[in-house]
């Protein structure tokens, strides 16, 4: 599965809330906002009725978040723990982020229950043998099924009943045949299901016609574990084969987007809401469509029947074999068999879609669906996609298995991307290329996700996990082999290099602090396994293979690979298998001295990571590790964490940035190393740590050391790698937030950038400045704050093209210059915004996608009424793709009579839509000019906003958190208490998000003590000091 990436989602995390604002307006929750990994958890979030809000701006990494637990919406439930401690970890960095107030768990799983569906015997009277505890204060852990059967072949017919435009009353109805075999005596068959009515009586029969078929005494549910259990009047023959018959039937849900669920969408040329059946089965969604043995390690080939009306198609796993008319008018599409699998990468999809189709050079089918009105915006996935095929063929050495593959965008979709195997489906938006829309990123994003799923083909779907405790192999391996995968295909994009930024850095937050959580964990229920889908999983598993893949060297890496693939293929693994595989490899290319699994487990196995501390000596170094946290405590356990950690360094006599395995210092657990070189000096010269990054751990050094680098980067920082510049400036300020390095030292790291050419570096400083910016606006260091910024943008080029070809980074550059030029007050930017914005208005001019954000925004604070009227009608009648960067743009006006009218738009209905009407008032807050007159406006209407507006409850605590973002003092704090206490009013929901606020305002009261005279001393000596 795929769920983003950290700072993407330029237009898409818009259209992205959309969607997912449909999903929960009867669970209560829905999504604001989202960015990067939180999309995951955003989605998984709203499927189970547990509110998120994030809001990003723009790239930078400002977040504010806060769960909030609303009751699930049936199916599934979860903990909530990894939202929360993802948002605890990110409040911590540089208090840059706030987290919320989940409690510790929402919903406990189902009561234990038991009921006999279609038997006769109450549950009191069943056999034990999996019998939960009536009411446990013990979090459930026997969820396994029995292995004493073993699925072999499913044949599953299918119908959905969706064809009444009443998606509220849709349902579906099918049957499964399920051939068994006896592994060990037993006299039950037991089986997953969900809430699905059997609506024929469970049969079994014996394959074997020398035996008398066992008859079915009575059914029972086991709610709690999902469980169908079939008792049976004898025991079955181990060794023999039966096949289990089912019949069922459910409502399609249109709401949880699991399972198989409805999406919706306007066909815009019809005026007519249409409707798409789609199935989101991992991890443990298959079993709420069919009986099945959803569990991963049970694999088995599926023959697949699915019944539709003539005018929609069916898509399946398998090419379509062949299609019946049946007596009733449907059509039966009957698919191939298909190859052996899991339970979860099943897939079916009705609907009317589109295609475009490619044959790829090992005669694969490669298919893009969508809907009608935007296939043509397919040709990047199609063309990119097969590329990616081929490559993964090549990479791995290994065929892939089946005669098609087919990506279906979906205008709903609970994940971002879903690699059900010969049947990916996408978020519609996040496969289609628009010109004039597409930002560089996004396209880089569509690469990454697609490589990604097709990735999973090898690593998850020929071979899964044994069990999800090991879903870090699938998620890890496919966030790392995306990267890998699209610099195979497009070198020119460096995406080796941004994996640093876009992956590895928001990892490393997010890992710093006590309470999260490993790689690898275990997992019993449904909502524990979802919980694993996190960033953890992704990210650090991203890290870590990547670390491995550095210190086997690539190529044992890769032969290790496809080595575990044909020892595991149509079976399963753990980590451990994949260890002593890649073991086998090292060993016989030479590598027999290291131990991989001791190596891994010190990383999958340990919360956190180390910073390596480096201290020159003449002809040396002393290398010392310690577990590395933003804040710790007396009771903080630093001893007990400890890696063993592949060490690089360069040096400036050196400057060796291309290093490989033989370059590796070991820093075995607990010791200081000791690392002879005659070359060093502990006087002169500089040496740096983890060479472009691939060792997941900080780095930190002696002040002189600190200084002679920063001296370098000023002189000539080309010395020193593209990545080593951006994580010197992410070590240097993740340090002085943990109180490690200096002020001074992480401030004029960022000096340097006034000659620095390239994206990586910028990026990563530009998201060190968004707090810094957010604590000064009101203060008077702001103005040499200003300055400061200024003076690393000065003559800068604002040159931007629609057609341009320069390399992906220097796009993305120009995009963030440009974004910092027009917030900062560079002159030219205003000038250029301006003209960019009047040809488009005057004369349809399109705007270069990566500044249109920026030049809506600057032509909308420099212009007056007429440019804000003219965004507003955009808003109102223009292109739906230009509906939602309008939007964002009227809350950039600077004059307060606009100001007020807007205001006043935002809670008439006829003017601004309604469920535009928080991201209205969140631009105006997020506005300097118009804060005060939209707090003001706020608390005077809030009665008015809860009680009548019935904006949703996530809503109104990313208001109230947006709000505090910038407040600092006392009064602040009286004000949001006032607001909480006497304005909100009495017996409405309740907004966490005062909560959120408070504690906020007193992390930024905290900053403001500690460091704005320094800051203040620092940026007033820089300014003084620039000519
Ligand atoms: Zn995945």
């Amino acid at each position: 599965m795929f769920g983003g990436s950290t700072d993407k989602f330029d237009f898409s995390d818009i259209e992205g809330r959309k969607k997912m604002g449909r999903n929960d307006e009867d669970g209560g929750c829905r999504m604001s906002g989202a960015s990067g990994f939180l999309m995951v958890l955003l989605a998984i979030a709203i499927a189970v009725g547990v509110g998120l809000i994030v809001h990003f701006a723009g790239n930078q990494k400002e977040l504010n978040c806060n769960c909030q637990c609303g009751p699930a919406e049936g199916v599934v439930t979860m903990a909530p723990e990894f939202l929360t401690e993802t948002c605890k970890a990110k409040a911590v960095l540089g208090n840059q982020e706030l987290c919320g107030l989940c409690p510790e768990r929402t919903t406990t799983p189902s009561q234990p229950s038991m009921s006999t569906t279609m038997g006769m015997r109450t549950a009191s009277t069943m056999p034990n043998t999996t019998m939960p505890p009536t009411s446990s204060p013990h979090p459930i852990t026997d969820t396994r099924l029995p292995t004493s059967v073993k699925p072999l072949h499913y044949e599953l017919n299918l119908r959905p009943e969706m064809y009444n435009n009443k998606p509220e009353t849709f349902t579906f109805n099918g049957t499964v045949a399920i051939k068994v075999e006896c592994k060990s005596s037993t006299d039950n068959i037991t089986l997953h299901i969900a809430t699905q009515n059997l609506t024929t009586t469970p049969t079994v029969e014996a394959s074997d016609n020398t035996e008398v078929s066992p008859v079915v005494l009575y059914t029972t549910r086991d709610v709690t574990r999902q469980f169908l259990i079939l008792t049976l009047d004898k025991p079955l023959v181990v060794g023999n084969r039966y096949v289990v018959r089912l019949a069922f039937e459910d409502r399609l849900s249109n709401t949880v987007l699991l399972g198989m669920y409805i999406s919706t969408y306007i066909d815009e040329a019809a005026n007519v809401t249409k409707y798409i059946a789609a199935t989101q089965f991992a991890p443990t969604y298959a079993r709420h469509t069919f009986p099945c043995f959803d569990e991963p390690a049970f694999k088995a080939t599926f023959d697949i029947t699915l019944e539709r009306q003539p005018h929609i198609i069916s898509l399946s796993n398998m090419p379509l074999a062949n299609s019946i008319t049946l007596g009733d008018g449907y059509v039966a599409d009957h698919f191939d068999v298909s190859v052996t699998m899991s339970t979860y990468l099943v897939a079916f999809i009705f609907g009317e879609l589109d295609s475009v189709k490619n044959v790829t050079e090992n005669n694969v089918l490669f298919g893009v669906y969508t809907t009608h009105k935007n296939i043509n915006q397919t040709a990047f996935a199609l063309n990119l996609g097969s590329r990616l095929l081929d490559t993964y063929e090549e990479y791995f050495n290994i065929s892939f298995v089946l005669p098609k593959l087919d990506n279906v965008g979906l205008p709903d979709f609970v994940f971002g991307a879903m690699e059900n195997w010969g049947l990916m489906t996408y978020r519609e938006m996040f496969i289609l290329n628009m010109e004039g829309v597409t930002t560089t990123h996004g396209m880089e994003f569509t690469a990454e996700i697609l490589a990604h799923e097709i990735s999973h083909s090898w690593f998850g779907n020929l071979v899964s996990p044994a069990w999800w405790d090991d879903v870090w192999l699938n998620e890890g391996f496919a966030t790392f082999l995306s990267y890998l995968g699209v610099d195979l295909v497009v070198p020119s994009w460096g995406m080796m290099d941004l994996v640093n930024l876009y992956i590895i850095q928001p990892v490393m937050d997010v890992d710093s602090v006590e309470s999260i959580v490993p790689i690898f964990r275990e997992a019993y229920t449904p909502d524990q396994i979802i919980g694993l889908f996190d960033i953890i999983t992704y990210y650090k598993g991203c890290a870590v293979v990547r670390m491995l893949w550095f210190f086997l060297g690539p190529e044992t890496f890769r032969k290790g690979l496809e080595r575990y693939l044909n020892e595991k293929a149509y079976g399963n693994g753990a980590h451990d298998d994949l260890w002593a595989a890649l073991q086998t490899q090292a060993v016989k290319d030479g590598k027999d001295d290291i131990d991989i699994k001791s190596i891994m487990d010190s990383w999958i196995l340990q919360t956190n990571y180390p910073v390596v501390t480096v201290r020159k000596v003449n002809g040396g170094l002393y290398l010392h590790q310690s577990r590395f946290l933003l804040q710790s405590n007396k009771n903080t356990d630093f001893a007990g964490f400890s890696w063993t950690i592949p060490f690089t360094y360069t040096t400036d006599e050196e400057l060796n940035f291309n290093q490989s395995a033989n370059n590796v210092v070991w820093m075995a657990p607990n010791t200081q190393v000791y690392a002879t070189d005659a070359s060093i000096s502990k006087m002169n010269g500089w040496v740096i740590g983890n060479i472009q990054h691939y060792g997941y751990y900080r780095v930190n050094y002696e002040q002189e050391n600190w200084n002679a680098l920063i001296t370098q980067l000023k002189t000539d920082y080309t010395k020193i790698h593209v990545v080593n510049r951006g994580t010197l400036i992410s070590d240097v300020w993740a340090l002085f937030k943990a109180g490690q390095a200096d002020l001074v030292t992480a401030w004029d790291m960022l000096t340097y950038l006034q000659y620095e050419t390239e994206f990586i570096p910028w990026q990563y400083a530009s998201s060190e400045l968004v707090y810094p910016n957010n604590m000064l606006i009101r203060r008077p260091a702001y103005g040499n704050f200003e300055r400061f910024v200024l003076s690393l943008l000065e003559g800068r080029s604002l040159n931007v093209s629609l057609n341009d070809n320069r390399p992906t980074q220097q796009r993305s550059l120009s995009k963030l210059i440009f974004s910092l030029s027009c917030r900062y007050g560079v002159p030219e930017c205003a000038t250029r915004a301006k003209q960019l914005f009047n040809d488009w208005k005057n004369s349809g001019t399109l705007i270069p996608p990566d500044v249109k954000e920026s030049v809506f925004c600057r032509a909308i604070k420099e212009g007056g009424e007429e440019e804000w009227n003219y965004m507003y009608d955009v808003y109102l009648n223009g292109p739906a793709v230009e509906q939602a960067g309008a939007l964002g743009s009227l809350g950039c006006t600077s004059r307060p009579w606009i100001i007020s009218r807007y205001l006043d738009y935002i809670l008439d209905p006829s003017k601004i839509r309604k469920q535009d009407s928080a991201q209205a008032f969140l631009s105006l807050l997020r506005n300097t000019n118009a804060f005060y007159q939209t707090f003001e406006y706020i608390l005077a209407k809030w009665k008015f906003i809860v009680v009548n507006y019935q904006l949703d409850v996530i809503m109104l605590n990313e208001i109230v958190s947006t709000a505090a973002a910038g407040m600092y003092t006392d009064y602040d704090i009286k004000k949001i208490e006032n607001w909480r206490d006497e304005i909100h009013p009495d017996g409405a929901a309740n907004v966490g998000g005062f909560d959120v606020a408070l504690n906020r305002i007193s992390v930024n009261m905290e900053w403001h003590d500690k460091y704005y005279d320094r800051v203040a001393n620092w940026l007033e000596n820089y300014v003084r000091s620039e000519p």
